[in-house]
C-alpha cells in the first residue's frame, strides 16, 4: 500500500528536497501564452515539466491555433 500517494504524485525538488506543488504557470507558445498546471518547487520556483504532459498540451494548443 502506497500511503504517499495523492494528486501531486512524489516529485521532488533535487536541489531543495522540497515537495513540489501543482500551480498555474504561464507558458509562452508560438505567438501565443496560455496557462497550464505545472509542478513547482515552492522554495527555488524551479518548475517541472513532466516531458509527456508537456508535449501533449503543446499538441493540443498547436491544434486549437490550427483551428483558428
Ligand atoms: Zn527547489
Amino acid at each position: 500500500m502506497n500511503s504517499e500517494l495523492n494528486s501531486a504524485g512524489n516529485w521532488k525538488c533535487g536541489k531543495c528536497n522540497e515537495p513540489l506543488v501543482m500551480e498555474k504557470t504561464k507558458v509562452k507558445y508560438l505567438d501565443g501564452s496560455f496557462e497550464v498546471e505545472l509542478l513547482k518547487c515552492p522554495k527555488c520556483k524551479m518548475v517541472l515539466i513532466d516531458e509527456s504532459l508537456a508535449t501533449g498540451k503543446m499538441l493540443e494548443v498547436e491544434k486549437s491555433l490550427e483551428d483558428k
